[in-house]
């Protein structure tokens, strides 16, 4: 059974409340996590624990235990001068890498008019109410270098 410090191979479908797939392992190779490592959402770890291999799993995760509520602070309206000679590639929907005093931090364009860009570095899922299927392939016990990287090794894990 999952518990803390298992090692959990499985596959998994991602959907919004919709019925929309936002993610999906099918046809990939499964997601192999630690469990308790903080490997994955909060959320999804919760609803996994006592599961057993050939276990399916149909859970609901809120925002608050998934990506979080997106905040307002990450939104930044910007000139377009801001952008240079790169604003006529600028388009609604671009993902870029804006440079910050914490460095780096991905961001999607959300609006533009005749003079400003506005971005998002919301996580895409913040806010969202995540519908999580999940079928469990393999449970293992992790092995102490394992516990104490806080992440798996070998097949779908880290190779080092
Ligand atoms: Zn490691």
């Amino acid at each position: 059974m999952i518990k803390e410090n298992s090692v959990v191979t499985m596959h998994y479908e991602l959907k919004d409340s919709e019925g929309e797939v936002l993610d999906s392992s099918k046809g990939q190779d499964p997601l192999v996590y630690l469990h308790g490592a903080g490997n994955i959402i909060v959320g999804l770890e919760e609803q996994l624990i006592g599961k057993t291999v050939g276990d399916n799993v149909a859970a609901i995760v809120s925002p608050e235990k998934g990506y979080g509520m997106p905040v307002d602070a990450l939104v930044q309206i910007v000139p377009k001068e801001a952008f240079g000679e790169e604003i006529d590639k600028v388009e609604v929907g671009m993902k870029f890498q804006a440079e910050t005093e914490q460095g780096p931090v991905p961001v999607v364009v959300t609006a533009m008019d005749e003079t400003m860009v506005t971005v998002d570095g919301n996580h895409p899922l913040a806010g969202k109410e995540l519908h999580f299927e999940v079928s469990i392939a393999e449970i293992r016990e992790a092995s102490a270098e394992e516990i104490e990287h806080g992440h798996v090794h070998g097949e779908g894990g880290h190779q080092h």
